[in-house]
């Protein structure tokens, strides 16, 4: 039976010479599971998330994704687990469709044109099928790389702050489809942000990094009174 588990991320350090960005850290994401990284600024949260992605290389210590390890089966753990990312802003010369084509072609999509009408109806996204991505508005730009993400059905979805550039009600919606996404269980989700209401909105649990490690982990509604603060916002201080 498949692993419980989406990622699994075991004592990963990363040293640039004496400056450590990431210095031991360990957790899990499991199937159906939205996992808040949290931190401040210098933190080491991108710096995990680019190793996970497989493009930084650890210093020590190994990343797992659904059991297949990322340093001995690269390409096993990148396409068997339909990993993907939603934080690169796409080409704004081509059209929603081209786009979408052009990463499916990449990610080797069986069935593409079926899955991009899918996806295009399911982000609401059909009359914009032919608008060149520049022109979108932001939260029409990140449907469209959300859907970009979901175009290899993955299995470990990584969202850097996704939000952040969007109004309440546009931020709202993207957190539902993502909540949607977990709650179908086939994948997890890590979400990096800054937006503590957002966190204990949608995220399961949360990872707190600080000088790169992880000094807390929890639930985001109860952890900063297990700590003896009213709010999660009072952990950074
Ligand atoms: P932010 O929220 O600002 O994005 P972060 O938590 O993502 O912060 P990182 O970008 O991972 O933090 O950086 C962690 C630390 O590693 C910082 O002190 C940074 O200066 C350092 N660092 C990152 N990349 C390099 C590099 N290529 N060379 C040297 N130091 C680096």
């Amino acid at each position: 039976p498949p692993t419980s588990k989406v990622l699994s991320v075991s004592s990963l350090r990363k040293a640039y010479g004496g400056t450590v960005a990431v210095d031991g850290v360990s957790f899990d994401v499991g199937r159906g599971e939205i996992v808040g990284l949290l931190g401040p600024n210098g933190a080491g949260k991108t710096t995990t998330i680019n190793m996970v992605l497989g493009v930084l290389e650890p210093t020590s210590g190994s990343i797992h994704i659904e059991d297949v390890d990322l340093a001995r089966q690269r390409s096993a753990a990148l396409e068997r687990t339909n990993f993907a990312a939603v934080y690169s802003p796409l080409p704004g010369n081509l059209t929603v469709a081209q786009n979408l084509r052009v990463f499916g072609l990449i990610y080797g999509v069986k069935s593409l044109s079926a899955r991009i009408a899918e996806l295009l109806e399911e982000f609401d996204l059909v009359r914009f099928r032919d608008t060149r991505c520049g022109v979108l508005s932001s939260g029409e730009q990140t449907r469209v790389a959300l859907a970009k993400a979901m175009l290899n059905r993955p299995h470990l979805l990584l969202l850097d702050e996704p939000t952040a550039s969007l109004d309440p009600a546009t931020a709202r919606d993207i957190r539902e489809r993502i909540r949607d996404f977990a709650s179908r269980g086939t994948g997890g989700v890590l979400w990096t942000s800054h937006n503590m209401y957002e966190v204990e909105d949608v995220c399961h649990r949360v990872l707190f990094m600080s000088h790169g490690k992880v000094l807390l982990e929890g639930d985001p509604r109860t952890l900063p009174g297990e700590h003896g603060k009213a709010s999660l916002e009072e952990l950074f201080i």
